[in-house]
């Protein structure tokens, strides 16, 4: 089946063109990370507005780099939420609004299970397994147990892995987004010269809180003026406990369920500290840990395909009056199949 899937949940329009679930043959990203920047976040207005400018000529590009036509596309599939509402109703409308012109079913997609389900593209893997997702909105462990059928281990609190990423980068002058710049100034400076606080880590949940670690490198670092040495320190103290964090609340999570197989998805799973922890972790704890490639962690449409590929071959379609939802929990995503 040729599924067309669009992804425009926050600040990346997306398109790509995706056979069987699993053989991509495009997937176009345009960025409105210049537009954001210069506030050091996405704004919602300009991204729902920029998504509408963008959308038209992403199809015809994505559309272009598979030497394919519109009459060539049997499903489509587009997210539905979570994200910002504006920008979700322009994916969700332009996927109304083909599925009816082209006759064919579409699905909306929740945006997590399109980030847990990218590894899919690029290998084989059984469910169940467990997944780590983390991004700029989203800190998420869950057990997968097949398509559709996700429960929430645990999740933050309150600020998400990526977004104190943003923040601290933001602190110490690093530009938005600041995931990569603070990956890179981690590897170059000494973990041990700061220490920051690991939140939750004795308690016997599985949920992370990143929100006081981005205030005590506040409170530590505003009392000195770092020069680009220090800024090395800091950033690869910051990301220590980050990754700590992550992978001993990930770890418990293995323990607890005897699951082998973990994913560890969404734009933090680029960070190559994560990974290269988590790498060493998986060796010496004998689990599994399966990571997309860089281009699949990050926003992109092609991840939907996986999930919407099966939907759609299994007889789902929406209805044209399904709305977009900002906030959606993904244990809650139901199909119902002829
Ligand atoms: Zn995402």
């Amino acid at each position: 089946m040729l599924v067309l899937a669009i992804e425009t949940s926050c600040d990346e329009t997306s398109v790509a063109l995706v056979r069987d679930g699993s053989r991509i043959l495009s997937n176009v990203v345009s960025s409105q990370v210049d537009i954001h920047e210069r506030f050091g976040g996405v704004v919602p207005e300009l991204a729902s507005r920029k998504h509408l400018e963008n959308i038209g000529i992403v199809i015809d590009e994505a559309l272009h780099k598979a030497q394919l036509s519109l009459n060539d596309v049997e499903g489509i599939c587009v997210t539905r939420g979570p994200g910002l509402i504006g920008a979700l109703l322009v994916g969700l409308s332009t996927a109304k609004a083909l599925a009816f012109a082209l006759r064919v079913p579409w699905v909306g997609l929740h945006h997590m299970e399109g980030h847990i389900l990218a590894v899919k593209l690029e290998r084989e893997l059984e469910f169940p397994f467990l997944a780590l997702a983390v991004s700029g909105a989203h800190t998420h462990l869950y057990r997968v147990d097949g398509y559709g059928c996700y429960q929430t281990l645990g999740r933050t609190l309150d600020d998400a892995a990526g977004e104190a990423y943003d923040k601290v980068g933001k602190l110490l002058g690093l530009g938005y987004p600041a995931g990569a710049a603070i990956d890179r100034l981690a590897a170059e400076g000494d973990s041990g010269r700061w220490t920051f606080p690991r939140a939750l880590l004795q308690k016997d949940n599985l949920d992370f809180s990143f929100s006081g670690l981005k205030t005590a490198v506040w409170s530590q670092v505003s009392k000195v003026s770092p020069d680009a040495e220090e800024v090395r320190h800091i950033a690869a103290g910051f990301q220590e406990a980050v990754v700590d964090v992550l992978t001993r609340k990930t770890l418990k999570a293995v323990a607890g369920s005897g699951l082998r197989r973990v994913v560890v998805a969404g734009g933090v799973a680029c960070n190559r500290g994560l990974r290269e922890r988590f790498n060493m972790l998986a060796e010496r704890h004998d689990f599994d840990v399966y990571f997309p490639s860089p281009g699949l962690c990050a926003d992109n449409a092609a991840m939907l395909a996986v999930a919407g590929n099966f939907y759609l071959e299994n007889g789902c379609s929406e209805s044209l009056s399904l709305n977009a939802v900002a906030q959606w929990i993904l244990d809650s995503v139901k199909f119902s199949f002829d």
